[in-house]
């Protein structure tokens, strides 16, 4: 027998432990989720281990949980037959944390209590536990480790791994014993626990049971019946169908009793969502099904659900959540977990990267369930598999038609989803030729026209065009009321002309990229030679006597300013203004200087 070892919590998971044991929290329910979840997650790993090495079940056949409470012993017991932990995965998964932004989530909850629900999201949903128990035994076995182990913890500082002194009793899996503290007894109770647990497993796709005890009115056998039912087992048919016909001549008085039937019964239906029929399909049950594939408390914003035929067939449903993920933007490399892929109902990863999903698309959550992928390959070949690439495709396709249908129906939701993916929409843009137009389509900015929110359109903007226009004049700036000051607008309002206004960083990368819209050029009225079409040119007579007045002021201020400007000309694109400092042509404007400055720094 191996020695049993104490560790202490690394102190991360120590300060969350404190803020966990020592206050009351409204919503702790929530550790039966994160339960569950774990358990689901272990029991999709085993799963996806046994594709490629049958005999990764043998040790536990049968997929399921089990959830017994015992308000003797104070005890609420959650058994899985998943993947299992060896003595090392034990003292890493639940000793220390993985992923970064613990801190994020420890001041969350100092500030507001409701945000523990949240736990999950940071990966240390596990360590929830500890605001019902006041004692944790983990017992766990996986086909890597001979040795059945558990872990216990009393939490705060330290925790002990010890060889299991009942043996092996799991076979495979994880059982999670919690010793209820005396202000949560609650959770023993079976209807508090059926109701919790019908609420937290309708969307696992394993069976999750839960011991339950109910009464029941049964016969009571009497000693006649006992013998004629021995000697019907040993007969031929023949003699069941007599012994069929003597019972319905006897028309005994039954006599009954009522009795405690206590028995593990089936909490969910282990039906997927997206293998059902959409028309039986409620809205309820999509933003439900968003919130348990996310953990998002909100509604999701949108979503569609479809099939896809023929070269492929899958099943997918997209999600646009209401707000993009905090530092979203900055973080767009790291983005991952966009899309969970299953085949054929097993779930496989939901690690797809950018070559699936592009980044500017991946603030979109998805499910996608294929049928015609092979199920016995590794995850690497599996994701470079073409199919995958079509589905990618399918994909993008509908989350952009997805876009258009809000932008179409529901103007207030677009104005909420411009707000949030504004950038990303350009993003995609710049990045994606074959959606550029659609895309480039859905983008909104402020303009002279509405200058107080990003509600035009392009083509809105090209309904209000003048007859000879060719371009679509815009300007760029770091805020509405900068541009308003501009000398270069003045010309062009003056002229009856609608510019507009882009005030993001990526505006600028936006209009190198895409150079205009539905045969429309996109025009900086910042830059070069603006021509409008409907001067009333000069006689070039007229020009050179001008030009030769204005002569000595126009020598004299490219000497004085020599240092500073490349040269010094008579422009016709003022009005009030006396002087305007302009870009060249192909040049950098003022604005992109200022962004090139700020990255340097
Ligand atoms: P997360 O689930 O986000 O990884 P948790 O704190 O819930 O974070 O769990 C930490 C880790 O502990 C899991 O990633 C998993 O490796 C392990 N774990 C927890 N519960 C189980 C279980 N029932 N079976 C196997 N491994 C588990
Ligand atoms: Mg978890």
């Amino acid at each position: 027998v191996e020695q049993s070892e104490k560790f202490e919590f690394q102190t991360e998971v120590s300060r969350l432990m404190h803020l966990i044991i020592n206050s009351l929290y409204k919503s702790r329910e929530i550790f039966l989720r994160e339960l569950i979840s774990n358990a689901s997650d272990a029991l999709d790993k085993i799963r996806f281990l046994s594709l490629t090495d049958s005999a990764a079940y043998d040790t536990n056949p049968y997929l399921n949980v089990s959830i017994v409470a015992d308000k003797a012993t104070r005890t609420l017991t959650i058994t899985d037959s998943g993947v299992g932990m060896s003595r090392k995965q034990l003292k890493e998964n639940l000793g220390t944390i993985a992923k970064s932004g613990t801190s994020e989530f420890l001041s969350a909850i100092e500030k507001d209590k409701d945000k523990v629900s949240q736990i999950g999201q940071f990966g240390v949903g596990f360590y929830s536990v500890f605001l019902v128990a006041d004692r944790v035994t983990v017992a766990s076995k996986c086909n890597d480790d001979p040795v059945q182990h558990v872990w216990i913890s009393e939490a705060v500082s330290d925790f002990t791994i010890a060889e299991d002194p009942r043996g092996n009793t799991l076979g495979r899996g994880t059982q999670i014993t919690l010793h209820i503290k005396e202000d949560a007894l609650e959770f023993l109770e079976e209807a508090t626990l059926k109701e919790l647990i019908s609420k937290y497993s309708e969307f696992i796709n394993f069976p999750i049971y839960l011991w339950a005890t109910r009464t029941e009115t049964v016969p009571v056998a009497t000693e006649e019946d006992v013998v004629e039912k021995e000697v019907s087992e040993d007969e031929d048919e023949a003699a069941v169908v007599d012994d069929e016909l003597e019972g319905e001549e006897k028309e005994k008085e039954p006599k009954t009793k009522t009795i405690e039937v206590s028995e593990f019964v089936q909490m969910n239906t282990v039906k997927p969502i997206w293998t059902r029929d959409p028309k039986d399909v409620s809205d309820t049950e999509y933003v439900e099904f968003y919130k348990a594939l996310t953990r998002d408390t909100s509604d999701p914003l949108s979503w569609a659900y479809f099939k896809g035929e023929g070269e492929v067939e899958f099943r997918a449903i997209i999600y646009v959540p209401p707000k993009a993920p905090a530092n979203y933007y900055q973080t767009l490399s790291d983005m991952q977990r966009t899309v969970r892929l299953f085949v054929k109902r097993v779930f496989i990863t939901d690690e797809l990267g950018t070559d699936f999903m592009p980044r500017w698309l991946s603030f979109i959550r998805a499910l996608v369930d294929a049928e015609d992928l092979p199920l016995n390959v590794s995850r690497e070949t599996l994701q470079k598999h073409k199919l995958l690439n079509f589905i990618s495709k399918r994909l993008i396709k509908k989350a952009i038609d997805l876009f258009h249908q809000i932008a179409k129906t529901e103007p207030d939701k677009f104005t909420d989803f411009i707000r949030e993916y504004g950038p990303a929409l350009k993003m995609g843009a710049i990045d994606s030729q074959q959606h550029r137009k659609r895309l480039t389509q859905l983008l909104r900015f402020a303009s002279s026209y509405n200058s107080s929110l990003a509600s035009i359109g392009l083509d809105d903007y090209i309904t209000r065009m003048k007859a000879n226009q060719t371009s679509i004049f815009f300007i760029t700036g770091s805020s509405v009321d900068e541009i308003e000051q501009s000398p270069f607008l003045e010309r062009l309002l003056a002229r009856g002309y609608e510019v507009i206004y882009m005030i993001e960083p990526i505006d600028e990368m936006l209009v190198q990229h895409v150079p205009g819209y539905n045969g429309k050029m996109f025009t900086n009225i910042a830059k070069g030679n603006l021509k409008f079409g409907d001067e009333k040119d000069l006689t070039v007579e007229e020009e050179k006597e001008q030009i030769e007045q204005f002569l000595p002021l126009t020598q004299w201020l490219t000497t004085v300013l020599s240092e500073y400007v490349e040269k010094v000309v008579l422009s016709k694109r003022l009005t009030t203004s006396p002087m305007a400092i302009v870009a060249s042509e192909h040049g950098w404007t003022g604005h992109m200087e200022r962004l090139m400055a700020a990255q340097a720094q």
